[in-house]
């Protein structure tokens, strides 16, 4: 410190003294006056020494003064201790203000990145659940269509996009309209979003035209509502919800298969109140006196009986059929001849052919033919086959029963072959079913019609065999079964 006092005082001095001796010299030199003597000019010298020095101080002691204050504002130098002791009180509290602000800042800056961590999480929950979402509504066999309040394809499941027939990325933004093309449906989707989320889910019953069978679809329609948007009466969209949720449920096969039970139940009544009216009208007659002697009256009887049985035949064919349909009916499965299983049929029946005559030869094979069969099933498919061979053969016809090994030796084949009536071509691919009959054949022997679809339902459904026919009407028939040697394919 002191030694800027000391520069500035010196240098002020010999500033000083250099320059008024410099300006008195050069201003006399100009002017041409005489100098004085020297010792006079010291004089003058030191006087200008002297005031230029206390100038020089005075600029010191202000540029000393500003140093100071720079200095202990800056912290660089020493300061003098008046001024910093003054200055630690106002330091202290400016930094204990910035402490708080840096501590306030950095609690903020915790809660924005917890709440940050928070929003990650449940944005990740968001997604992932709409992706789950997403995937439930492609996997459901249901076609699920999602409409805004514009009508405008929102979203569509690959069900819906496979039923309408439309690319999924193409339909979305499209209006319904131009995706559906059925416009029965439109028009419920219409319909559902003019009345808004007011009436809830409504449901309706269409049949939409395919190949190779029309469809039929339930369609479930619901009504989205939007809480944010405020009812605008009297405006343009007054009244519609924000969009509309279409659910469509093919009902085919449901309607299918009540259809098929209303048949059978109306052909089932139908041909068991056959016998029971004729039994019915018989006792009446007996009870009127119709029947006068002994012989009248055995006929009656025999009439009955016979009535009787083939009611009781039906019911037990009924009750099979559904049992297997129903997968009810346990296979009782045992390794036998299926040769021995026919000449058992063949001698059931032999009285049943003796009495037209017909002869039932049975063509023995060299070797046994083994196989896993339920024995009374198969025995009642080689009946029916053989029975139906004698009632639909004339007298003195022949039939003939032939089981043989077949496959590489895999299977077993029985065909019962007749020179009976035949079948006409039109009812081939209806034989097989529930209560058919062929009309020209209702004259020549009485049947109930299930008889076949019984075999069917042994050999194919029980047995994993196959069955089949070849005919000619007026040269007879060959029906024929065939059924593996082992169950489950060891
Ligand atoms: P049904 O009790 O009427 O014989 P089935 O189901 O056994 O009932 O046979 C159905 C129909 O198939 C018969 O009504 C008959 O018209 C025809 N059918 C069956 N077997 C023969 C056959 N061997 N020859 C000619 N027609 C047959």
């Amino acid at each position: 410190m002191k030694l800027a006092w000391i520069i500035s005082l010196a240098a002020g001095g010999v500033g000083a003294v250099a320059a008024v001796a410099a300006a008195v010299l050069s201003a006399a030199l100009s002017s041409g006056v005489t100098l004085p003597p020297p010792a006079t000019m010291v004089l003058y010298a030191l006087f200008a020494a002297l005031m230029t020095a206390a100038a020089a101080f005075a600029a010191a002691w202000v540029i000393q003064k500003h140093l100071a204050s720079l200095q202990l504002t800056v912290g660089a130098s020493e300061p003098s201790e008046a001024p910093a002791g003054r200055l630690i009180g106002p330091l202290e509290a400016i930094a204990r203000l910035h402490l708080e602000v840096v501590e306030r800042l950095a609690s903020e800056c915790r809660s924005i990145r917890s709440q940050f961590r928070q929003m990650e999480i449940r944005r990740h929950l968001a997604e992932t659940e709409v992706q789950h979402l997403s995937d439930v509504l492609h996997s459901l066999r249901d076609a699920v269509l999602v409409t805004n309040e514009f009508n405008e394809v929102v979203m569509a499941n690959d069900a819906a996009a496979s039923l309408f027939k439309f690319s999924r990325d193409e339909a979305i933004s499209k209006p319904v309209s131009k995706v559906v093309r059925e416009s029965e449906i439109v028009g419920l989707i219409n319909e559902a979003a003019e009345g808004g989320g007011t009436s809830g889910r409504r449901l309706a019953e269409c049949v939409l035209p395919r190949e190779p069978e029309p469809l039929n679809v339930e369609v479930s329609l619901s009504a989205l509502c939007d809480p944010t948007r405020e009812a605008a009466p009297g405006g343009d969209r007054a009244g519609r919800g924000a969009g509309v949720v279409t659910i469509l449920h093919d009902i085919t096969q449901e309607r299918q298969v009540s259809r098929m039970k209303n048949e059978f139940v109306s052909k089932a009544s139908h041909e068991l109140r056959t016998p029971l009216s004729s039994i019915k009208a018989y006792i009446e007659m007996l009870l009127d006196g119709e029947a006068r002697d002994d012989k009248s009256r055995r006929e009656f009887y025999e009439i009955m009986q016979h009535e009787a049985e083939r009611l009781g035949r039906m019911i037990d064919n009924m009750l099979n059929i559904s049992r297997i349909e129903a997968g009810m009916i346990k296979a009782n499965w045992e390794n036998v001849d299926l040769v021995v299983i026919a000449q058992e049929a063949a001698d059931l029946l032999m009285p049943q052919a003796a009495e037209k005559k017909i002869r039932i030869n049975l063509q023995r094979p060299h070797q046994a033919c083994h196989a896993e069969v339920d024995r009374d099933m198969i025995k009642q498919v080689i009946t029916n086959l053989i029975s139906n061979a004698i009632k639909y053969t004339p007298e003195g016809g022949r039939v003939t029963v032939a089981p043989d090994l077949t496959d590489c030796d895999r299977s077993v084949m029985v065909s019962v072959s007749d020179t009976g009536l035949g079948i006409p071509a039109d009812a081939m691919p209806k034989l097989f079913n529930k209560f058919y009959r062929v009309d020209k054949h209702e004259r020549v022997a009485k049947g109930t019609g299930l008889g076949l679809n019984l075999v069917k339902q042994i050999v194919e459904a029980v047995h994993h065999g196959e069955v089949g026919v070849e005919s000619e009407a007026g040269k007879g028939s060959r029906f024929w079964f065939i059924v593996p040697c082992r169950q489950g394919g060891s």
